[in-house]
């Protein structure tokens, strides 16, 4: 495995924190610590902002081909360290090892992507419609940015905000999950072996994330939020940028329907819910959390997807041919058992899983439930763990209204063979994205990204990196 200093990352040097804290990290497949990083507090998280802020204005003026160029060798570094990357990843997060390789490569994307981009910047110029005055428009850095990551896909969701605001030309303080700070540690040696210079990338590991972060919210030095994790935090850190008008990405939480017609390819949907609901085991925020299947195919979906799962091997993610892994600590763990005992008590039937396993670790079997009442906690919650909750319906307008009826909007799943259909409801699906006879959205060229209460913005695609650029207009008169 990669060794690291466990230490915070700031003005390209491994440092202690001020105060001497540390924190430890848990296995989730056994709940033993087997780490321990350096805890931030308020006073280091200012000397990374002081850091990020001194490498503004070089960064910025840095060519877009050099800034791009340490982005793509930080792309083959990573690559060329798949196996010690997936290894730290299944550690710290307990994803298998198999889909650990897949974050380690969905992470090494974006970089390449916003290598590219960095170069394709660009602006605008025209004369005005009076024909008295030019328009010049820039597009520029935003300057020094907060990113905050979740603990979920530990590497990737750090190089999907890295990724951009490096090629962008701003400097990042980066402040990761306390549940997975290794793999961050880990991107910043490698950006620093690319050459990344001194200051534009800082990372501070913590567990006081409130006493870091606010300061800096407030403070008026950092310019802009970029944040991923549940919507109530991110609800939180709005009015903490309010103070300073602050520019703010969220990508939230999600509850995502999945809806099966009775026109569908039964195959391919139950591969598509085998994807989408048991990718991270569940732990994505793109994760299926609602069938709604339609009442004629209900039964022999649910039959089919439960024996596909019940055949799904739980076990530590280090183990050979473990298909699902421990859910992040005992907290998850417990919130999923208390969904399920509920939709239980309303009347679900348990077609395969429902029931923790003894021993160590915060392991969850693969569960199928079916029919759920639609009053289950369930459908109101992100579930974040291996359950399908099936739900039936009789008719379109009733499938569509019923997976509009959430305040979040971040992805929808749709299985039809009908073209017109298929349009259809994508159209009048309340998301930012849609899944057509498919259970995998994420690619690090397509924007990525919720409406209502699953976000603000978009990562990724060509308008991943305009969260990082300000744009701005010269008026400029024709003489
Ligand atoms: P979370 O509890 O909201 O935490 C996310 C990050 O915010 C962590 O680094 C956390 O650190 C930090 N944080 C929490 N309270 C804070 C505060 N008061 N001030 C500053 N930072 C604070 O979410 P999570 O449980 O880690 O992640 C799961 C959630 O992320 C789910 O809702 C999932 O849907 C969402 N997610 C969304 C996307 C997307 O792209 N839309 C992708 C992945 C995950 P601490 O833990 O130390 O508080």
């Amino acid at each position: 495995m990669i060794d690291l200093p466990g230490r915070l990352f700031i003005d390209g040097t491994w440092l202690d924190a001020v105060d001497g804290a540390t924190m430890p990290v848990d296995d989730p497949a056994t709940g033993e610590v087997f780490a321990h990083v350096a805890d931030a507090g308020p006073k280091d998280a200012l000397l990374a902002e002081e850091a990020a802020v001194r490498a503004q204005e070089p960064w910025a003026a840095t060519p877009p081909r050099e800034r791009g160029e340490i982005l793509r060798r930080a792309h083959d570094i990573i690559l060329s360290r798949t196996d010690e990357l997936a290894e730290l990843i299944t550690a710290e997060m307990g994803k298998p090892l198999a889909e650990a390789r897949g974050e380690v490569a969905y992470a090494a994307e974006f970089f390449r992507w916003f290598a590219e981009e960095a170069v394709r910047i660009g602006g605008d110029y025209g004369v005005l419609p009076d024909g008295r005055n030019r328009m010049l428009l820039m597009r520029q850095p935003v300057g020094p940015c907060l990113l905050i990551t979740p603990w979920n896909f530990p590497l990737a969701m750090g190089t999907r905000k890295i990724g951009p605001a490096v090629a962008a030309g701003c400097t990042v303080v980066l402040k990761p999950a306390p549940q997975t700070p290794l793999s961050s540690l880990a991107l910043a040696g490698i950006l620093r072996e690319a050459g990344l210079p001194d200051g534009v990338l800082n990372v501070v590991t913590t567990s006081r994330a409130a006493a870091v972060v606010e300061p800096l919210l407030r403070g008026g030095r950092i310019r802009k939020l970029s944040f991923t994790g549940s919507t109530a935090v991110g609800k939180l850190l709005l009015t903490q940028c309010a103070d300073t008008v602050l520019r703010a990405s969220m990508e939230l939480g999600g509850n995502a329907p999945f809806i099966v017609f009775d026109d569908a390819d039964l195959d391919e949907a139950v591969d598509g819910a085998l994807t989408a609901k048991m990718r991270n085991m569940g732990e994505a925020c793109t994760a299926a959390n609602r069938f709604f299947v339609h009442r004629s195919v209900a039964d022999e979906f649910a039959a089919r997807l439960a024996a596909r799962m019940s055949a799904l091997v739980v076990g530590p993610g280090t183990r050979a041919g473990v298909d699902v892994g421990p859910l992040i600590d005992e907290a998850g763990r417990r919130k999923v058992d208390l969904l399920v005992a509920d939709a239980v008590r309303r009347g679900a039937r348990v077609l395969t899983g429902g029931e923790c396993p003894p021993g160590p670790g915060w392991f969850y079997p693969p569960t199928v439930l079916s029919p759920v009442a639609a009053d289950s906690e369930l459908t109101a919650t992100e579930i974040f763990g291996p359950v399908a909750a099936i739900l039936t319906f009789d008719d379109e307008d009733e499938a569509v209204r019923r997976a509009n009826d959430t305040p979040w909007g971040l992805v929808g799943y749709v299985f039809t063979r009908s073209l017109d259909r298929a349009l259809r409801v994508s159209e009048r699906l309340e998301t930012g994205m849609v899944g057509l006879n498919t259970g995998v959205v994420s690619n690090p060229a397509a924007p990525f990204g919720g409406v209502k209460q699953s976000g603000l913005g978009r990562e990724g695609g060509r308008l991943g990196i305009d969260e990082f650029l300000e744009h701005k207009y010269v008026a400029v008169p024709v003489r």
